[in-house]
């Protein structure tokens, strides 16, 4: 029997590590050094550089790059299963490394990048010696990359890049930025003349390349293979979103459970009015169906690939914005006024389900797309009825049994009986 929901015990002991770990050693840093993890710093450095060692003493560092691309080899099960845990704690993405954008970009760079490319940018990405962001989307056209712009243009050893990008993440800070041209997938160093960073917004950069001369070997993968390369990131980076809202909802369902148990209100302890047995009752099926759809989906990837697994993995991108956000809703209002402040996580993390629907994608266009390739597993009816019309289908199973019921006049009966009731309702 296949069907195993159970962790591989060696694997669980290794999961129990990180639960104590992040609970005693990232939380605090967050709570006190907020930022500390990703900061240049040598002070933060000094904080977060241990943790990260002992990350990576015990083989955990980077688990979502596979074996063949230069990664430990886990697996997105493994990787799922371990951002349940790490998706609740600001910094630990990236106390793993594992955190966005690193991962898709180191993703497409171990795939399609050249042993320099990789020398140069993948092995210090994948060490946090530098960062990188990616930058696609363009102002006047985000959800159809058809729209886009900007373009390279050959000249002599080098390509000269111009275009304007909007919502480059962590693009200000980053060390490279990985631009995605109409005619190809580049590899920007963020201080090359003509990279104009405008003030805002802040966190999420509108970035101009004002002729921006690259060497010709900063193209990654191949001449107009941009799109491709786009898919092979964005599938990774949205599943990987996925898992960790998985531990987000996970975290605002404990706070809301937390908090029934603990007020009373009209004669009763809250947990004990049926509305909220409701919500409770709802998150916890809600949460274990997204958690269901990530992990099956995660097992697909290993089992075949990030392409294959694509339905899927929209499926998870505009479900766990959902489910982000009915859940986080309803733990923000168990908790009444405190809910509505910034003294618990709910009001952030209810405050960015919506981001979630937007980010990577909006969820309109992978509806789009499950319901595109759903639809290419079926055809229409060839009559004026569907398949499960239930007259034509009695009549055509009558048949199986028309020797029998032509030699027993009982059966005959029951047969007509059946057929009777089951149109006119006697
Ligand atoms: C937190 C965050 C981080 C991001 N990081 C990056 C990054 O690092 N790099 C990067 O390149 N981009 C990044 N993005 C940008 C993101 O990819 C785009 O926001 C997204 O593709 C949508 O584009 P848009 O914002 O221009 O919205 P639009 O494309 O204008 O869509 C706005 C709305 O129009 C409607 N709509 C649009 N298209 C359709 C359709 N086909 N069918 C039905 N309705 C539709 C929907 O209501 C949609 O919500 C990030 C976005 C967010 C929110």
């Amino acid at each position: 029997m296949a069907w195993d929901f159970s962790t591989e015990p060696e694997f669980g002991e290794q999961l129990d590590w990180v639960g104590e770990f992040c609970r005693t050693e990232i939380e605090p840093l967050d709570l006190v050094f907020p930022g500390a993890a990703y900061s240049r710093d040598p002070k933060a450095k000094a904080l977060a550089d241990p943790l990260k060692q002992q990350v990576k003493d015990r083989g955990l560092w980077a688990l979502f790059l596979d074996r063949d691309l230069g990664g430990p080899g886990f697996g997105q099960l493994k990787l799922a299963l371990l951002n349940e845990i790490l998706g609740r704690y600001d910094s630990a993405p990236v106390v793993f490394g594992t955190a966005a954008p690193d991962t898709g970009n180191m993703e497409i760079l171990a795939a399609y990048g050249t042993e320099e490319q990789k020398r140069r940018w993948l092995y210090p990405l994948m060490n946090q010696e530098i960062f990188s962001a990616y930058s696609m989307t363009e102002p006047q056209g985000g959800s159809d990359p058809n729209l886009f712009k900007t373009h390279a243009e050959r000249d002599g050893d080098e390509w000269v890049i111009n275009g304007e990008k909007w919502f480059t993440s962590a693009g200000a800070r980053a060390d490279i930025l990985i631009v995605m041209c109409t005619n190809g997938m580049f590899i920007v160093p963020r201080e090359t003349p003509g990279v104009e960073i405008m003030d805002y917004p802040v966190l999420h950069n509108h970035i101009r390349y004002n002729n921006v001369r690259v060497p010709a070997d900063h193209l990654l993968g191949p001449e107009n293979g941009a799109k491709v390369l786009a898919q092979r990131r964005l599938g990774g980076g949205r599943i990987h979103h996925a898992m960790r809202t998985v531990a987000r909802v996970k975290l605002a369902f404990d706070i809301m459970c937390e908090r029934a148990l603990s007020r009373e209100s009209h004669g009763k302890i809250v947990a004990e009015h049926q509305m909220v047995q409701e919500a409770i009752a709802d998150s916890y099926a809600e949460i274990n169906m997204l958690r269901l759809l990530v992990l099956w989906t995660a097992w697909t990837i290993d089992n075949s690939s990030t392409q294959q697994a694509r339905t899927q993995i929209a499926a998870c991108k505009y479900t766990c914005a959902k489910v982000l956000r009915d859940v986080s809703y309803r733990a923000l209002h168990m908790l009444g006024s405190l809910g509505t402040t910034n003294l618990t996580p709910l009001q952030a993390m209810w405050a960015s389900a919506p981001t979630m629907a937007i980010a990577d994608g909006v969820d309109e266009v992978h509806k789009v797309t499950v319901a595109r390739n759903v639809l290419k597993g079926y055809e229409p009816h060839p009559g004026l009825w569907p398949t499960e019309y239930l007259p034509a289908k009695r009549e055509e199973a009558r048949k199986k049994y028309a020797s029998l019921i032509d030699a027993d006049p009982d059966l005959a009966a029951w047969a007509d009986r059946a057929a009777r009731h089951a149109t006119l309702g006697r």
